[in-house]
């Protein structure tokens, strides 16, 4: 797969450019499937993007950023506790260890995949007094090393989920293949989008979608999605490879 190419944005003027051109394209998918562009919120992905430049992502109107790494996450929101109004959310794979960080400075996270991390958020979200903004995590391309729950599993595990009452659960997220071939990453999406449409029928609250990122937004959108978590067409492309943060990524995606 040959990569685009992303340049690095370092100024606020840059990344308000490359927000404009990412919403212009959110816009263009919207219309195309007869959908609204209020309803896709825009989630910044800032993992490996240094505390100083997100200053400028402040600057250019940014308050919500993504990171898929706890300890990188609290260190930013250490460094720019300064900035009124800046949340979070964690979007990657969460250990039992890290539970504690979660629960004091994230507004939401979206890799919710097992009763134990519920359980344990719960606790320390009620020792904090806070409460928090989930999606659950679900497997949708049967890649046995991805993080997620598989889609047969989601009924169970939701039907559990409310005796957590600091957690509030806002919908599923995925991860779709890492491939070019678009009709089975979009695969993914629906696969997502049928899971969420069977829940809601008993559970109104998972109408969320998270799903689509910089290379697949706007196939994501075409199937629903109500979040996209856009990182490289924002802020340039990464030098840590995928594989960093997706174990077992195919190594032509390297
Ligand atoms: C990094 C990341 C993204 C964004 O990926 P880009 O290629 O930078 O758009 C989306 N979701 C998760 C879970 C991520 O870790």
């Amino acid at each position: 797969m040959t990569a685009p190419l992303y340049p690095q944005a370092t100024t606020a003027a840059e990344i308000t450019a490359n927000l404009a051109t990412i919403q212009a394209r959110i816009n263009a998918a919207c219309a195309a499937c007869g959908r609204e562009p209020d309803e896709v919120r825009l989630l910044p992905v800032s993992k490996t993007v240094p505390a100083e430049r997100l200053h400028f992502a402040y600057d250019a109107g940014i308050r919500l950023l993504g990171e898929n790494k706890v300890q990188e996450a609290y260190d930013k929101w250490q460094a720019l506790a300064d900035l009124d109004g800046l949340n979070w959310a964690v979007i990657g794979h969460l250990q039992s260890n890290k539970v504690k960080y979660v629960a004091r400075f994230a507004a939401e996270f979206q890799a919710l995949d097992s009763l134990d991390i519920a359980e344990s958020l719960d606790r320390r979200l009620q020792q904090e007094g806070r409460s928090l903004d989930v999606f659950v995590q679900v497997n949708t391309s049967d890649e046995p090393q991805k993080y997620g729950m598989t889609p047969d599993a989601a009924d169970a595990f939701i039907r559990a989920l409310p005796q957590y009452n600091s957690l509030r659960l806002r919908g599923l997220m995925t991860l779709a293949l890492f491939s070019d071939d678009h009709a089975a990453v979009r695969r993914c999406f629906v696969r997502l989008r049928e899971l969420r449409d069977r829940l809601r029928e008993t559970n109104p609250a998972i109408a969320e979608l998270s799903m689509g990122m910089s290379g697949d937004f706007e196939l994501a959108i075409a199937e629903g999605a109500t979040t996209v978590r856009v990182g490289q067409a924002i802020f340039g492309a990464r030098k840590t490879p995928d594989s960093e943060y997706w174990p077992g990524l195919a190594p032509e995606n390297r």
